[in-house]
């Protein structure tokens, strides 16, 4: 009856191991998972390049308005002095030679102004297209960042089920170990990074020194035995 509970000790211990190492993998990829989790550098950067490209043509329209309504008061402005100096009620020749002097000033600064306005017109043209394909660049990382992060967010939940399930069913082995041998574990566990070594045609598999005869037949009567080499709990499988 002893000999039958040491063996099951062993195998609990072993059974103890695959459920801590499955806990160490599960934890280091949820990390991971949780990374990734969250918006990218990459998405950051292509919407903050949209937000540059977009708010440089609202300023490009709200010139070429101004632009347009400088134009519009200068051409109104032409009319009317035009109208002044070819409409008979200004006969004074110093007063006519100011009114030309000033219908030619206005014409200079039209010429200016259109100019000005077809630069803005050809640079608005230009960062509208570059608008259009940042957003469609966004749009397109966005879609992809989107479906990454379902999958990430599927991968985590399922991750953290499968900890909680192997949270109980190390409750459940811890219950059947004796305290001194699951202290020996987490020492061992600590020092080597596993605790349990499968022993094997007469082998310790945790650091492949064969045992000696007297630990090989410890093991083999499932005495709960640790290698002499490595120092690992032995389990005969
Ligand atoms: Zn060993």
């Amino acid at each position: 009856m002893c000999e039958e509970k040491v063996v099951t000790t062993a195998e609990t211990l072993y059974q103890l191991q695959q459920a801590d190492d499955d806990v160490r993998a599960k934890e280091k990829r949820l990390a991971k998972v949780e990374g990734q989790l969250g918006e990218s550098e990459e998405l950051h950067a292509a919407r903050a390049s949209l937000e540059e490209a977009e708010a440089e043509l609202y300023e490009l329209e709200k010139k070429q308005r101004q632009q347009e309504l400088e134009l519009k008061t200068v051409a109104s402005k032409i009319e009317s002095e035009e109208s002044r100096l070819y409409g008979g009620r200004v006969t004074n020749p110093k007063e006519l030679a100011g009114l030309q002097k000033e219908v030619r000033y206005l014409k200079e600064r039209r010429v200016d102004i259109e100019d000005s306005l077809l630069e803005t017109m050809m640079s608005r043209e230009e960062t509208a297209s570059r608008v259009k394909e940042r957003k469609a660049t966004l749009e397109k990382i966005e879609s992809g960042w989107e479906s990454a992060q379902s999958t990430l967010a599927t991968e985590r939940d399922q991750l953290e089920s499968d900890l909680a399930e192997l949270q109980r069913r190390r409750t459940h082995l811890i219950d059947e170990i004796p305290p001194d041998v699951l202290s020996t574990y987490d020492y061992l566990r600590r020092l080597k990074g596993s605790a349990v070594a499968q022993f094997e045609n007469g082998m310790c598999m945790g650091c492949r020194v064969g045992l000696s005869t007297v630990d090989r037949h410890r093991a083999k009567s499932g005495d709960l035995t640790t290698c002499s080499n490595c120092g690992r709990l032995l389990v005969v499988m």
